[in-house]
């Protein structure tokens, strides 16, 4: 009789801590959306504490905890909140305005960038680290630092090799800079230095981000181990029968860029493609089309962009870089449009191609300076839309950039779905983004770090910018 006694008291005590469990935030009411699956868990209890979700389950589990905040979400969906693979910080007098573009991406849902090289690397990597510290607002940035050129290349603030001893030099470099990855391209650089970074990079742990030169078929690059090649147009020579013929004449030096890349376009088709294209997929170099540059720039004819809502946004020199695409765009006559709009469409169509065999996506805009209105913040949901306007599933779009882009930095375990341990990085949508790819433009509040923000503050951090570019502006104009 004592025992039992003994053994009932211990079993509520038990149930009494258990009752109470502290908690920062729960949700309640809300549709968990999982991309993954292309699935929806209806009338779900979210629970977060310390930054991270520790419980996901039906609406009895509420009881469970004691917590700060409790959010009634009806009719909401909740997802991870959105990464963009591919943008750029730059300008070397433009530091403060791209400072201000980091709200711009919390207040659209983004919370991870890509940063895919530019000539600001000190503030940029400052940056980082200030936002992972919780002492600035932004999202959670990764970087290249410079990227990996030739001598005299037409990027500035790169770190241009012309040797393996000066490539390793680069590289202890950047090693010394701690960068998340290595960014590679073409302009200047050596095509067989090129293929030899590449190794070196994957040698030293780090994953390769690059153009892809026209000295090696795909096939080739992806095999010396480029893990992610950048924008669709790349991507087009694979389609052609007659690549690796075309290709050992670049390496010769015996035909002509621009009667290469029309030989290509005239010998491309379907299962050419999806044969090369499985063997990206087998290797794992996955695809960042960054379709919303390529297209503003393939259709500045028909769409000048200067009067943009989202132009508020931005600051009046980060603007100005804009300028010399438009300028180059307007010098073309009717038949280079055409070409202009022919080459954004037959990349598009590789779209499914790439699709149907496996090749992995990622999506990212290339928004930022110079790109011409390619809007850091809002271009990823434009960037979506059009991956799946030229035939990637919903889902697939979601998953190119909420799930695929945190497996590329070895984050699959904390970034990925709605579920119990994963950070709380969440985007509270009024609408279905699996029924409708514009429903992700939909913000009713984002979780960031586990702490609720509603819309009235994103619409803060949307002023912040917004004010600063505006005094800017009229300083410039006394
Ligand atoms: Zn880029």
């Amino acid at each position: 009789m004592k025992y039992f006694l003994l053994i009932s008291l211990f079993s509520i005590q038990i149930r009494s801590i258990a009752q109470t469990k502290k908690a920062d935030l729960i949700i309640q009411n809300i549709a968990v959306v999982d991309v993954l699956h292309n699935n929806i868990q209806a009338n779900q209890t979210v629970v977060i504490k310390n930054g991270r979700i520790i419980e996901v389950g039906n609406k009895n589990i509420s009881k469970n905890y004691q917590s700060h905040q409790l959010i009634n979400a009806t009719g909401k969906y909740i997802m991870p909140s959105l990464w963009d693979m591919h943008v750029h910080f730059g300008g070397d007098t433009l530091k403060e305005e791209n400072k201000w573009l980091l709200p711009l991406f919390l207040a659209n849902g983004v919370t991870a960038v890509r940063d895919c090289a530019g000539d600001i690397s000190p503030s940029v990597i400052e940056w980082k680290k200030a936002i992972a510290e919780n002492k600035l607002e932004g999202p959670t940035i990764f970087t290249s630092g410079p990227k990996l050129e030739g001598p005299k290349s037409i990027w500035p603030g790169d770190i241009e090799i012309a040797n393996e001893i000066e490539m390793n030099q680069a590289l202890d470099s950047l090693q010394g800079l701690k960068v998340d990855f290595i960014k590679i391209t073409d302009n200047a650089l050596d095509p067989a230095l090129f293929v030899a970074s590449i190794k070196a990079s994957k040698k030293r742990g780090w994953k390769v981000s690059g153009h892809a030169p026209v000295q090696y078929t795909l096939n080739e690059l992806s095999d010396a181990g480029l893990s992610t090649i950048e924008h669709l147009g790349y991507l087009m020579r694979a389609a052609s029968s007659d690549e690796e013929r075309i290709t050992l004449l670049r390496r010769e030096n015996k035909i002509s860029a621009k009667d290469a890349s029309l030989q290509l376009m005239q010998s491309m088709d379907s299962a050419t493609a999806i044969r090369k294209f499985k063997l990206l997929a087998a290797n794992g170099t996955a695809v960042v089309p960054t379709m919303n540059g390529s297209r503003v720039v393939a259709y500045l004819d028909q769409d000048n962009h200067q009067h943009d809502d989202y132009l508020k946004y931005l600051g009046p020199a980060l603007k100005r870089t804009y300028a010399w695409r438009v300028d180059r765009a307007a010098k073309d006559d009717a038949s280079a449009i055409i070409a202009r709009h022919q080459s954004f469409e037959t990349a598009a169509h590789l779209i499914p191609w790439l699709y149907q065999a496996g090749v992995p996506f990622l999506a990212g805009t290339d928004a930022g300076y110079l790109n011409s209105f390619n809007y850091p913040g809002i271009g990823l949901h434009d960037e979506l839309a059009m991956m799946v306007h030229y035939g990637l599933p919903i889902h697939e779009a979601l998953k190119a950039s909420v799930i695929n882009g945190p497996a590329f930095f070895n984050q699959s375990e904390n970034y990925g779905s709605v579920e119990q341990n994963k950070i709380a990085d969440l985007l509270i949508l009024d609408a279905n983004p699996l029924m409708d790819i514009q429903n992700t433009r939909k913000i009713f509040a984002l979780i960031r770090k586990g702490t609720y923000i509603n819309r009235t503050n994103l619409d803060k951090l949307l002023a912040f910018t917004k004010e600063r570019v505006a005094q800017k502006e009229f300083s410039e104009k006394k």
